[in-house]
């Protein structure tokens, strides 16, 4: 008899995991707890590395659609000073696959193809060890069992309180998005800053970055070392003199005006044309992230080992959720557990390094000293 198999969240993690298993010819049920694909904005622009996202979407035979979607010139990199002085112009070699970017919705969309995901089922709580396997229970009130549950949950996760008591703790650094649109018609030097691909700018304890979408579209970030209240209590060397309302769009922006008070006006004109401002405190699970082994219950992505966003959080959440399908796919009658078992083990290591790295990559990216940023800059990229 087959295994009864759910993973909660249709995210990178989820849908990798649910995509793999379905073209081994394995049911699953996908459990979102947004209502609708489209019931919210979903983020920037994602890099997929060649030996992590690309790898897994060719597990899920999706590697030529990507292919055909991916934006190999959106890896092109400058760095500013806070005058606007261009100090590295970083372009991609022609042909090179290693880290194109592709937009979050087109990656989502692909992922999902056939998949039949349970919209506005939010999972509330997991109770394993039932005689009948594990216990989801759901917002609406609903519970259901499973043999094997997955929580793809993101970073507040619902389902990691099965495993383990952990939870995310505040880094110090703030990120501010904005974003602007039709930036090639509408603010054509603005383009020409940005160029193809990212842009950013370091200062002491704060940056600038803005990066490109497809259709023109540009997520701007306004990075910086706060208390996680600082909207309320605004220290003095901040920048904003009163109490910030993040939900008032003119005063984020003013707030952030005065932040980056000084910087190159050309710099400035990105928050001066952003249109909504969202605040995104970052939050990182303690790492490495272990929990005993718990029969029925497993985490992928970021509810298993949150971390800064430098790039690789999208791309392990998809290599595991492909890594578990085929590891479920292939478990012999009674051996899932096994199998989960074993797959936790490794990811847990790989991810451990990996959290531990990007942590120390923030530290120097949002530092006092900006030659932080340019030297981990000149260390990672390829010249
Ligand atoms: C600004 C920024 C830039 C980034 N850039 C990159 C990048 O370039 N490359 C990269 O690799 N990574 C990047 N990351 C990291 C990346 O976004 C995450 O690591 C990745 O999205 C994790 O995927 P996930 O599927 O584990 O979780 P998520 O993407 O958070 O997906 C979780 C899903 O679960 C759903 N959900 C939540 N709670 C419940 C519940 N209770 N029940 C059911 N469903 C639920 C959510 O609605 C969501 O659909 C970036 C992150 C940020 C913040």
């Amino acid at each position: 008899m087959r295994q009864r198999i759910a993973v909660a969240g249709a995210g990178p993690a989820g849908l990798t995991f649910a995509r793999v298993l379905h073209r081994h010819g394995h049911p699953v049920t996908v459990l979102e707890r947004d209502p609708a694909p489209d019931a919210r904005p979903l983020g920037g622009t994602l890099d997929l590395h060649v030996r992590m996202g690309q790898r897994a979407l060719d597990k899920a035979g999706l590697l030529p659609e990507f292919e055909a979607l991916a934006r190999p010139e959106g890896e092109a990199m400058r760095i500013l000073d806070v005058h606007g002085s261009v100090l590295r112009d970083w372009q991609p070699r022609p042909g090179d696959p290693a880290h194109p970017e592709i937009d979050r919705g087109q990656l989502r969309d692909l992922l999902l193809g056939p998949l039949d995901v349970q919209w506005g089922r939010g999972v509330t709580e997991v109770v394993p060890g039932g005689a009948d396997g594990a216990l989801v229970r759901f917002a609406d009130g609903r519970q259901e069992t499973f043999d094997l549950v997955v929580g793809a949950d993101g970073s507040w996760s619902r389902v990691r309180p099965a495993l383990s008591p952990a939870t995310p703790y505040y880094t110090g650094v703030t990120y501010v998005e904005t974003s602007l649109d039709d930036i090639d018609h509408r603010h054509p030097d603005l383009a020409r800053l940005v160029g193809d691909g990212s842009m950013a700018a370091y200062g002491a304890n704060r940056a600038l970055v803005a990066q490109r979408n497809s259709g023109g579209h540009v997520k701007v970030y306004a990075q910086f070392r706060a208390p996680l209240d600082w909207h309320e209590n605004p220290p003095p060397h901040l920048g904003p003199a009163t109490a910030v309302d993040l939900d008032d769009a003119e005063a984020v922006r003013s707030a952030m005006l005065a932040l980056f008070d000084g910087w190159a006006e050309p710099l400035l004109d990105l928050l001066r044309h952003g249109t909504a401002f969202f605040h995104r405190p970052l939050h990182v699970l303690p790492a490495p992230h272990t929990w005993p082994h718990v029969p029925g219950v497993t985490l992928l992505g970021d509810a298993a080992h949150l971390m800064p966003p430098l790039g690789v959080g999208a791309n392990l959440a998809m290599l595991e959720g492909a890594e578990l399908a085929e590891a479920v796919a292939a478990a012999a009658p009674g051996a899932l557990d096994e199998a989960v078992r074993a797959f936790e083990e490794q990811m847990q290591a790989r991810a451990g390094k990996w959290a531990e790295m990007t942590m120390a990559g923030l530290d120097r990216l949002v530092s006092p000293d900006p030659a932080d940023a340019l030297a981990l800059f000149d260390e990672l990229q390829p010249s």
